[in-house]
């Protein structure tokens, strides 16, 4: 032994440090906890009269029909305002059961073909300025998940290609196999998004600069839960897109395992 080495660290500063991350962490998951209950309660709350007062409203409608059948504008104008109120109450309500991982799932299997048939036969009576065509190959497309929160997402895309396309204009909606999983896509020829924005889209309440802030409102909140349903059955969202051209969302989702196999070749001989 020739000699000996001996080495004192202050500690302290550090373990301070790691107390005041640990404390500032504790503080943003409350505030998120208080902004999740907030929504919870307060989008609840809005939705309570928005049920009786719809059917408050198609009533009127039915009695007016018959009898003055001139002033049915009014109540089918404030019927859509109603509807429109009653998806945002919703959203918000989407929004906070994301936050808080509620948002629960029916699974079982989906044709995803029909799906997509169903969704765009729903907006047939709505769009007549804007076709919607529906690309399917012909083999089922089958998938494990819960086809009303899959039809919400469709709904949310091609609503968005509809209300981003001010211009009018198609909206496609596609749908093929890629491996493993299927890809359903939503393209408009809208007013698409401007590239250094798109990262953010499916963030809770961002909107890229270029949507139009009145008449076509909305929170933000779609796009949002759209991610959550889709990453929920395993999937992936994203966008290709160029400002003043258009948008293309794709969905892709993996495919029930029965589906997965490509048509094996015949044995030889
Ligand atoms: P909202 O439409 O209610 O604002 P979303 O979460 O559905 O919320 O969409 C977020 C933002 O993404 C929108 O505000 C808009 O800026 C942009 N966006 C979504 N879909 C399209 C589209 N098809 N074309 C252009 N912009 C879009």
């Amino acid at each position: 032994i020739i000699g000996r080495v001996w080495s004192f660290r202050d500690v302290s500063q550090r373990v301070r440090a790691e107390r005041e991350r640990e404390r500032l962490l504790r503080e943003a998951h409350e505030a998120i906890q208080v902004r999740d209950d907030f929504l919870s309660i307060a989008s609840h709350e809005l939705k309570t009269p928005l049920t009786p007062l719809r059917l408050s409203l198609q009533l009127l409608r039915h009695v007016l029909e018959s009898r003055q059948p001139g002033t049915l504008g009014q109540v089918d104008r404030a019927l859509g305002q109603v509807r429109r109120l009653s998806s945002l109450v919703n959203d918000l309500l989407d929004a906070s059961c994301v936050g808080m991982c509620r948002l629960q799932l029916q699974r079982a299997p989906v044709s995803l073909r029909e799906l997509a048939l169903e969704v765009s036969s729903d907006f047939h009576a709505v769009s007549e300025r804007h076709p919607i065509t529906v690309e399917a190959p012909d083999e089922e497309l089958f998938i494990l998940g819960d086809s009303g929160r899959l039809s919400q997402v469709l709904t949310n895309l091609v609503e968005n290609a509809l209300k981003y396309s001010p211009q009018g204009g198609a909206v496609r909606m596609s749908l093929a196999r890629s491996g493993a999983a299927a890809v359903l896509s939503v393209t408009d020829s809208g007013i698409g998004i401007p590239k250094e924005e798109q990262e953010h889209l499916f963030e809770r309440f961002f909107r890229a600069r270029n949507a139009p802030v009145s008449g076509f409102g909305g929170l933000g909140l779609g796009l949002y839960i759209c991610r959550d349903i889709v990453e929920r059955h395993g999937g992936h969202i994203w966008v290709e897109s160029e400002q003043g051209r258009g948008s293309t969302f794709h969905v892709s989702l993996p495919l029930l395992a029965a589906h997965t196999r490509q048509e094996q070749p015949a044995a030889p001989g």
